[in-house]
């Protein structure tokens, strides 16, 4: 008999956005024809930057003639691609090999492959509030879990414990949904304590392209000693609009082995197996992100997040609400006002100012008493939330 992963039978059922949902719904059929402003999703809502829809079309006619058709493209990327990122990671002075640069339908779909390469006997330390798929793919693996809370004294970018022993450790920065960043003595702090516990680092870059402060790390192997114990996983989806498009990359140096195995080639040998690539079309429009006209467009339509972002601040600024976040993140974590949690938070928001929002509880109870504002809504739309916010919000600080 088929024998199915009792683990799944542990996972909490993913309830946030169901009952995001719920409420919004049942305010919708009490509330015909109001608008609601969504504050809420992840989503993207700019479309894709003109240099790549150049490229894509150029690449679909590729297809069309045997001279310029490709049939399946190597498993762990086009060359092409991989160079493109390799110099995109150059231009930061951290020198790739080619071979180091894994070519993905997305950074989800690496979030959950990547544990094919650690043994069930393994414990995963979660940075929470976090983006569900750490916990629930360490959970579908028969992981132990460690909740690791931040908070907002640590400016919610914790340091490690040596006290705590962790085999696997799950860094976001810029953080979904925190916003907040490490700055290079908080990430070294973290390399240090992987390489003396032996633990590997899963770095979540896809907002890496969000920051504009200097001298804030990017990239986890901006750090030293960082090839020997992390791997990141990176997305063109909010960089560059690719959330349905899907394209990213996984970066596995060749340096990093674990009792004699090494890990580089195992994952190698894991998608060599397990997928036959990324379309071809896919590929070269994800290229043309990398190409001096998309660097320049992608950063048109991150500067029209970022300055929904500004727009949010000084409406929290000027109720005198805490939060973080907003500057090299599109999102905003916001402390709650007058100590309300975080559902609270939501049905106020969305009864009162017809924002929806989500819950900052949703990403582990150390969210709890937070709410998570997006900053990838139209224009118009943020600046209305935000006058809203002030009206709701006027005077009481949090
Ligand atoms: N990691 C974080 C922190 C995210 O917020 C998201 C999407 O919202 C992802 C990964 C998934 O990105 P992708 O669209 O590349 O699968």
């Amino acid at each position: 008999m088929a024998k199915p992963n009792l683990h799944y039978a542990e996972l909490k059922s993913s309830y946030l956005f169901y009952h995001i949902e719920q409420r919004t719904n049942a305010y919708r059929q009490a509330h015909p024809g109001v608008p609601l402003l969504r504050l809420g999703a992840g989503d993207v809502t700019l479309p894709l930057c003109p240099a790549v829809i150049e490229a894509l079309h150029k690449a679909v006619d590729d297809q069309a003639h045997g001279a310029t058709f490709h049939g399946y493209m190597p498993e762990c990327g086009a060359g092409f691609l991989k160079d493109a990122i390799c110099s995109y990671y150059a231009g930061r002075g951290i020198p790739l090999l080619t071979d180091e640069v894994f070519i993905t339908t997305g950074a989800a779909d690496d979030l959950g492959s990547i544990l094919d390469l650690f043994s069930q006997d393994n414990t995963a330390l979660i940075i929470e509030p976090a983006y569900p798929a750490y916990v629930d793919t360490n959970v579908m693996a028969g992981h132990k879990l460690i909740h690791f809370p931040s908070s907002r004294a640590d400016g919610f970018t914790p340091l490690p414990d040596d006290g705590i022993e962790a085999d696997l450790i799950y860094i976001c920065s810029p953080n979904n949904p925190t916003g907040a960043v490490y700055d290079r003595a908080g990430l070294q702090a973290w390399v240090d304590y992987a390489n003396r516990k032996g633990a590997v680092i899963i770095f979540d870059a896809a907002y890496e392209s969000f920051i504009g402060e200097e001298g804030v790390p990017h990239s986890i192997f901006e750090l030293e000693g960082s090839r020997s114990c992390a791997i990141e996983i990176c997305s063109l989806s909010k960089t560059a609009g690719f959330t349905g498009t899907r394209c990213g990359y996984t970066i596995v140096p060749k340096d990093l082995e674990r009792s004699g195995m090494n890990l580089h080639s195992m994952w190698v040998r894991s998608r060599t197996t397990k997928t036959n690539g990324v379309s071809y079309i896919v590929q070269r429009g994800a290229e043309a992100v990398f190409s001096p006209a998309g660097q320049q467009q992608i950063r048109e339509n991150i500067a029209v997040y970022k300055r929904n972002a500004a727009v949010l601040m000084r409406a929290l600024d000027a109720c005198g609400i805490w939060y973080c976040g907003g500057k090299n993140a599109p999102y905003l974590w916001m402390k709650c006002p007058g100590g309300m949690g975080s559902w609270d938070c939501f049905d106020l928001l969305l009864n009162q100012a017809q924002i929806v929002g989500t819950p900052g509880e949703g990403f582990g109870s150390c969210g709890e008493g937070y709410f998570r504002l997006s900053s990838f809504g139209a224009a118009q739309e943020v600046e209305e939330a935000a006058d809203r916010i002030k009206k709701l919000f006027g005077s009481q600080g949090a």
